[in-house]
């Protein structure tokens, strides 16, 4: 036990160096088969924030490309448009946006097209995307420009131009050539506007934020539907899947189960705080606390956690 704790902060440790020294030269990881995935570093949104703290990805097919996510600023969707663009020539068709935090979307401007008689790619989300993006609109951008200083600048907030619903029939499948890419958009879990998306040709799922790897879960959405969620993505027949934050795995189930045993862990400890009557506060330095060797940004985000889901269970 002890040897794995002290593997495990040392791997924390080189996991962090690692992910800035390949933030600063934004370091793109081939998966083959035309899958890239930019991994950000594990940083919270917070003091020294610089945008780039999640994965952005894309496909290529033989007519063109799709991104999925575009990262926390301006800044970060350039340097993934220039990365796409050392790839390949082809024309980005699609921006798709795994759902509504700023790490994920304010990156779309770079994609706009800077003379207008250029194609546009469609943007793609959620049902619940635009309104959302509306809603924090004011919010993010003063977040933004608090934070990211002059990399807010010019960081606009695009919204989708297609959108998929929940239980949509057909499934809304977006064809770049010789793939097509299947996006589900699910009930409230991480947030009110998740969409996953599926490769055809490797059978690659790129979650967003319906899997943390690495990093402490969060949410902001509804946790006895994330963990739901969890159990239907289980059932999944991807063979790889890249998560909202964290590395690339074929071992996914092995990622899910960790992060569902996190939920159910914290969703068990606020219920036995609320029942035994102890506060909000003091159920935030408690609640699943044998977790908190297994996460990077355990203690920031288990607290706004259950600062989001102590109220919500509190008249269940
Ligand atoms: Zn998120």
């Amino acid at each position: 036990m002890r040897f794995l704790m002290i593997s495990l902060s040392l791997l924390v440790l080189m996991g962090c160096a690692h992910n800035q020294a390949k933030a600063e030269n934004f370091a793109i990881e081939n998966l083959g088969d035309g899958i890239y995935v930019h991994h950000g570093v594990h940083l919270d949104i917070d003091e020294g924030y610089h945008g780039d703290i999640c994965n952005a990805s894309f496909v290529v097919g033989s007519k063109g490309v799709a991104v999925i996510d575009t990262g926390g600023s301006i800044k970060v969707g350039n340097q993934l448009r220039e990365a796409i663009r050392k790839v390949t020539p082809l024309p980005v068709l699609y921006v798709i946006n795994t759902h509504v935090h700023p790490d994920h979307i304010y990156g779309n401007a770079a994609f706009l097209p800077s003379n207008p008689k250029e194609a546009k790619p469609e943007f793609v989300g959620h049902e619940k995307l635009a309104n959302t993006m509306e809603l924090r609109k004011e919010q993010y951008a003063k977040l933004n420009a608090r934070l990211l200083g002059d990399d807010a600048k010019g960081s606009e907030l695009v919204k989708p131009t297609i959108s998929v619903k929940i239980n949509q029939v057909p499934s809304l499948n977006l064809d770049i050539g010789g793939r097509t890419l299947t996006l589900l958009a699910h009930p409230v879990a991480h947030t009110n506007t998740d969409v996953s998306v599926m490769d055809s040709k490797t059978s690659t799922l790129f979650t967003g934020d319906l899997l943390f790897i690495e990093r402490t879960p969060v949410l902001e959405g509804d946790i006895k539907g994330f963990i739901n969620m969890i159990e239907q993505l289980k059932t999944s027949h991807a063979t790889q899947v890249v998560p909202g934050h964290g590395y690339v795995t074929k071992d996914w189930l092995t990622a899910l189960n960790n992060e569902q045993r996190y939920f159910n862990t914290l969703l068990s400890d606020i219920r036995a705080s609320i029942k035994k009557g102890e506060s909000m506060e003091s159920t935030m330095n408690t609640a699943a606390a044998t977790e908190k060797d297994k996460w990077l940004l355990f203690e920031v985000a288990n607290r706004r956690n259950v600062n989001t889901i102590y109220p919500a269970l509190e008249w269940e």
